[in-house]
């Protein structure tokens, strides 16, 4: 398979090519050439393990790998997962939960971040190189990445977050790994302008080489990749729970890498009535999909940090799709878009008309008042993401195609959301409460590009 980028440049990259390079020369996002159709194959996939499953949808896109090295990677990756199933999916009240918090830093970071760290281990040692990471991170991301990352011989990891905008235990889950190999860099800024100075870093194509810069956000086309695996898991599990042949998923929306995960799925062929997008205030998504109108608004700081977002990067990848692939056209929205933060995509202010994919809001109060509903009335906890897509998902409901709820965090992640909303201390975990008190490490920079490149090159030594 070859991935070619969003905006038509001559770039056409094998699939491990595409890993180490991140982001397109042209600043366009890599997508496989072709989508295969893997309809006839749903029946015989519905019996497969997580791991038999995942061999079996990543050996499509990855066709330079050996079967055998792939196998080894998925088994690796998923060994530190504390679920049997990796994944599960739980029935709750009304809707299916599908827990994807069972890695190592309990968000659904880690099913893509466990993996992209198996990934360039290997490619890296058979081209006897190095790889320098440079990340922006909302707050999950960045935790994700150093436990898929940390004490690896051949890659170092610089990742940016808003100083005092993620949570304190996200910042602890950060600042309290010592590996050499990790920089924590906390940016006086949004995660917005966390990611416009990575964005500029790759677009610095001199200091890019230099430095031989690689990406691991949502950007990297490994991270859907291993995310596309769970649409296929999930569905499987629930249309035989409920004798449906179809199902539809609530995605709690940021950067559009999980959902646009799902888009593929459904792309390819797996039954999906609704993929429906959630929002939390940042619904710089959900008003496009109300108005047709993509334009960027403040970012406001709420419950649900790794959704405060106003520019969702992974967002290109669907309008390419949406253009019918004309590049051309890519290229003119992104160039707009870039220039004067909003662009049109309908004529005259109509909604966004799309087969599968259809969006919706939560603000603070919804967050608070379903996180309550589903203690008191399911004894379930939810983490104020999951909230959101579980609050966006009832307007949708649909007998004929149960809801899947994708479950993106631990509740024990956003414990002061869940003291809000139940009035109780309910929501811990081990591997959180232990991190208090322990050693940190970070650098304080401003939210400036000049001086961030300056600190990676004086870290790196050139
Ligand atoms: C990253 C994240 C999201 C948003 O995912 P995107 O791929 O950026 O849309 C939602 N919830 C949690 C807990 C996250 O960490």
């Amino acid at each position: 398979m070859d991935y070619l980028s969003t905006r038509g440049g001559p770039e056409r990259l094998p699939f491990q090519d595409t890993i180490l390079t991140g982001l397109a020369r042209d600043g366009g996002l890599f997508l496989p050439a072709d989508t295969p159709d893997v309809s006839r194959r749903l029946k015989e996939w519905s019996q497969l393990s997580y791991t038999e499953l995942a061999l079996e949808v990543m050996r499509l896109y990855a066709d330079d790998l050996t079967v055998e090295e792939l196998r080894g990677m998925i088994a690796r990756s998923y060994a530190t997962f504390r679920h049997g199933e990796i994944t599960p999916v739980v029935a709750v009240g009304p809707i299916h939960v599908l827990e994807l918090f069972h890695g190592p830093t309990l968000a659904f970071k880690d099913v893509a971040l466990q993996f992209l760290g198996q990934l360039f281990e290997s490619v890296l040692a058979r081209r006897d190189t190095a790889l320098n990471i440079v990340a922006a991170t909302s707050g999950d991301t960045g935790s994700a990445a150093i436990q898929g990352l940390r004490g690896r011989q051949r890659l170092s990891l610089f990742v940016l977050h808003p100083h005092g905008r993620v949570s304190p235990i996200q910042a602890l889950q950060m600042t309290t790994v010592l590996d050499g190999n990790v920089h924590n860099l906390a940016i006086d800024g949004t995660f917005d302008d966390c990611q416009n100075i990575v964005k500029g870093l790759f677009s610095d194509l001199a200091f890019r080489d230099r430095h031989q810069l690689g990406a691991i956000n949502s950007i990297n086309w490994a991270r859907v990749l291993a995310q596309m695996v769970y649409y296929f898991y999930a569905a499987f599990r629930v249309m035989e729970r409920t004798g449906t042949d179809r199902v539809q998923f609530s995605v709690p929306t940021g950067n559009f890498g999980d959902i646009f995960a799902g888009y593929l799925a459904w792309r390819m062929g797996l039954p999906v009535e609704r993929l429906i997008l959630a929002t939390n205030e940042n619904d710089i998504l959900a008003r496009c999909f109300a108005t047709g109108s993509y334009s960027t608004g403040e970012v406001v700081a709420t419950l649900s940090p790794s959704m405060d977002i106003q520019v969702a990067s992974n967002f290109e990848r669907y309008l390419y799709y949406r253009a019918d692939g004309n590049t051309d056209q890519v290229r003119s929205w992104m160039r707009d878009f870039k220039a004067t933060g909003s662009i049109s995509l309908t004529p005259d202010g109509e909604p966004l008309d799309d087969p599968v994919m259809v969006a919706g809001r939560g603000d603070t109060e919804a967050t608070l008042a379903t996180i309550r509903n589903y203690w008191e009335r399911h004894n379930y906890l939810l983490d104020p993401h999951t909230a959101v897509g579980v609050h966006v998902a009832a307007q949708f409901a649909d007998a004929a195609a149960p809801t899947i709820c994708l479950a993106t965090a631990h509740p024990a992640k956003f414990g002061n959301a869940i003291l809000q909303a139940t009035g109780k201390d309910l929501a811990h975990h081990p591997l959180l409460d232990g991190l208090k008190g322990l050693p940190t490490r970070l650098t304080r920079l401003p939210a400036d590009q000049t001086v961030v490149a300056a600190h990676i090159a004086k870290v790196l030594g050139g």
